[in-house]
């Protein structure tokens, strides 16, 4: 995926103000609040509210033309939820299958896939460490930060997704949460290479899930790309320096 020149307005303020970059491999954004990372991502997964300028290559072909169901069905787009919605009358199992159906293109009258599709949520069900009555319990009803981040993880694994989009999952999370989550995430990656953007401005996360590449962003532009050493030029100086 290649970011070029992207430019992104809300009224008459810049958010995000001529921003390329390209996300490789693992890709981790770091940056002060309010430098336009979270608006980066909405822009990504085809949030209508801002007004955009520039190209986002994916294939060569500049998604930004695309509504949000065409990115995700064609190119796999997966972005996680910072308050993820409650959806009353629909178990998470029922919007489990539906994802895993519809991504794999099967008919849902079709019997013969649902063995693959429960083996498949057990799998990462007992990896997440997510008790099973979870599954017969309304999307998100009643759950605390750690467990709706786990609900979300599983969407995305049965998802399969081309490119995740990751901001800030690591908020909120308790430290056997962080771990379940993040091997994951580790293992789907090692099974399946997905391009990964993460979003953070806590290094915690990052002793987790390694990153290839580190980007600085400030003030809605990428300042400083680099190696995993910009994770500690960070924690010692903060980002005054760039
Ligand atoms: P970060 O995630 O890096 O903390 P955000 O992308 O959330 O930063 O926000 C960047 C700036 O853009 C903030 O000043 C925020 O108030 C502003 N902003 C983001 N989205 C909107 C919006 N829809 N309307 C008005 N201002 C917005
Ligand atoms: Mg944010």
């Amino acid at each position: 995926m290649q970011i070029r020149n992207l430019k992104v307005k809300v009224g008459d303020r810049n958010i995000i103000d001529g921003l390329n970059l390209q996300i490789q491999d693992i890709d981790v954004i770091m940056g002060p609040n309010g430098s336009g990372k979270s608006t980066l991502s909405r822009v990504i997964a085809g949030d209508p509210t801002y007004y955009v300028e520039g190209e986002i290559l994916v294939n060569g072909e500049n998604i930004l033309g695309l509504d949000v169901e065409s990115r995700v069905n064609r190119y796999g787009i997966f972005m996680s939820f910072q308050l993820p919605p409650y959806l009353e009358g629909i178990s998470l199992k029922q919007l489990l299958k539906k994802i895993y159906y519809k991504r794999s293109g099967y008919d849902e009258r079709d019997l013969s896939r649902l063995r693959e599709f429960n083996t498949e949520l057990e799998r990462w069900r007992e990896i997440l460490g997510m008790p099973k009555e979870f599954l017969d319990r309304e999307v998100n009803k009643d759950l605390s930060g750690g467990e709706k981040k786990k609900s979300e993880t599983l969407q995305m694994l049965l998802f399969k997704p081309k490119y995740i989009i990751l901001d800030e999952i690591d908020s909120g999370l308790d430290i056997d949460s962080l771990k379940r989550i993040t091997e994951a995430i580790n293992l789907y990656y090692r099974e399946n290479k997905p391009k990964i953007l993460m979003i953070t401005h806590y290094n915690r996360i990052l002793k987790y899930i390694i990153p290839t590449t580190v980007h600085i962003m400030k003030n809605g532009k990428i300042v400083r790309s680099g190696g995993k050493e910009l994770i500690d030029l960070v924690e010692s100086y903060g980002y005054d320096q760039f």
